[in-house]
């Protein structure tokens, strides 16, 4: 692999802890620290001017030791082959954390699908698909909609395979749409599975998530699904800001009309039963639980200190710089690391994969009950981890998942 960027210095810096703690063996290291396959294509497409016009795409199978590769296809015009890299790197960690039987993949195409029609939107996808048609399959390699993908494109991705393969395939993918082989609860799992670990971590930290305030970074489907549920559960949601505002209410937020309000105008700011809140503002309220749930890199030295919270719940992916979750932890603020956090996402994408499977759908309520005793049971071992090696939660779920994957790894053995 070429030399590392940014991001895959930031996911290695994360591992190298844990595998020091673990004492982990020079080989498996090397292993673990390489990605598996990564795929470089090129994919043309006619656009609706009649210009053809060739996108650059990347498929990375991080590591398939557990299963197939799972993980989401990003469309953004800074998609680089680093950023795909690390965050393959990071579902590989996530999905052994949840205890699930895939390794790590992710996608993404450089484009930006604000500027395209469906049309090419289409055409890309399916282009995109074909282009790395050999490599996915239900036993090889799962994708799901991930930053500027959704359902319609899964749909698109699915019937491209499908027609190649000469059958209907529904479990290429997950995150489709519920008609086609979709899972109830998959909407609202990463929302979900946020608001488990919140109330798992009052708890153990001693207090109640009823009358606790909340303040949140981003109201899109992580931040908003979330709000709602810890609002069901009792707590105060006193602030939240997006792309373009925020809104602070010390009395609590009735986060339903909030949710009704951003669905007309596309952003919080202006929403009238509270005081506008800046960008920055969210990190500086009196709120207990603080959730990032917008973008990576986002709590860093420069704010940390601003930060009053006892207890962060990573909605987002990577949305902690290592020396803000260095500072937070000194200070003894609980962080709850993304790899854990927001993997009710992929949990239920592991669900939406089994029904596909075996062509058998569960009601909402039995997705729902099974998420919650797969989240507890991964917050469970992550926090007997923590405990046992005297390490925060982020070094504790490094440590499990690397420990569930190198063993997996010394079990296999080497094939020569
Ligand atoms: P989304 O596009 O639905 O929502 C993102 C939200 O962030 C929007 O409300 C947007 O306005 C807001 N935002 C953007 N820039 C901001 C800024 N500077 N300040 C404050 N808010 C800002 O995306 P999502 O699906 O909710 O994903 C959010 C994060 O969670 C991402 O890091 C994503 O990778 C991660 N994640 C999502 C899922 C999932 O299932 N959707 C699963 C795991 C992880």
């Amino acid at each position: 692999m070429a030399a590392h960027g940014d991001v895959f210095s930031a996911m290695l810096q994360e591992f190298e802890g844990a595998a020091h703690i673990l004492n982990l063996d020079p080989g498996i290291w090397q292993m673990l620290t390489h990605p598996k396959r990564q795929i470089i294509v090129s994919c043309p497409v006619q656009m609706d001017n009649g210009e053809i016009k060739v996108f650059t795409g990347y498929r990375v199978q991080y590591n398939v030791t557990l299963g197939p590769a799972k993980g989401g296809i990003r469309y953004h015009p800074d998609v680089t082959l680093d950023e795909v890299t690390a965050l393959a790197a990071w579902m590989t960690w996530k999905c052994a954390v949840a205890q699930l039987p895939f390794g790590g993949g992710k996608g993404g195409v450089i484009c930006d699908p604000t500027k395209m029609s469906m049309r090419e939107l289409e055409a890309l996808t399916r282009r995109y698909t074909a282009e790395i048609i050999d490599a996915i399959g239900p036993d090889k390699d799962v994708p799901a909609p991930d930053v500027n993908t959704n359902e319609q494109i899964m749909a698109w991705f699915s019937d491209t395979y499908s027609m190649h393969v000469g059958h209907t395939s529904t479990s290429v993918v997950t995150g489709k749409p519920i008609e086609m082989g979709g899972s109830l609860g998959r909407r609202e799992a990463t929302g979900r599975g946020v608001m488990i670990v919140a109330r798992e971590s009052a708890k153990h930290l001693g207090f109640d998530l009823r009358g606790s305030r909340v303040a949140v970074q981003g109201f899109g489907n992580v931040g908003s699904i979330a709000a709602m549920l810890m609002a069901r559960q009792g707590a105060k949601i006193i602030a939240v800001t997006d792309w373009k505002g925020g809104v602070y209410n010390a009395n609590g937020l009735d986060v339903d009309k909030l949710i009704a309000y951003v669905q007309k105008t596309k952003t919080v700011g202006g929403y009238p039963d509270a005081e506008p809140l800046s960008q920055p503002g969210v990190f500086q309220t009196d709120a207990e639980i603080l959730i990032p749930a917008a973008l990576e890199k986002q709590i860093t030295e420069a704010n940390v200190n601003d930060i009053k919270a006892k207890l962060i719940i990573e909605g987002a992916n990577g949305p902690t710089t290592p020396g803000a979750h260095k500072s937070l932890h000194q200070r003894g603020v609980f962080v709850v690391p993304d790899i854990l956090a927001n993997a009710g996402g992929v949990t239920t994408s592991y669900f939406e994969w089994v029904q596909d499977r075996h062509g058998y759908f569960w009601t909402e309520k039995e997705v729902n009950e099974r998420l919650e005793a797969k989240m507890c049971e991964a917050f469970d071992a992550v926090l007997q981890t923590a405990q046992k090696y005297n390490v925060d939660m982020r070094a504790a779920a490094y440590i499990v998942a690397i420990n569930r994957v190198a063993t997996v790894t010394r079990l296999r053995g080497m094939y020569a």
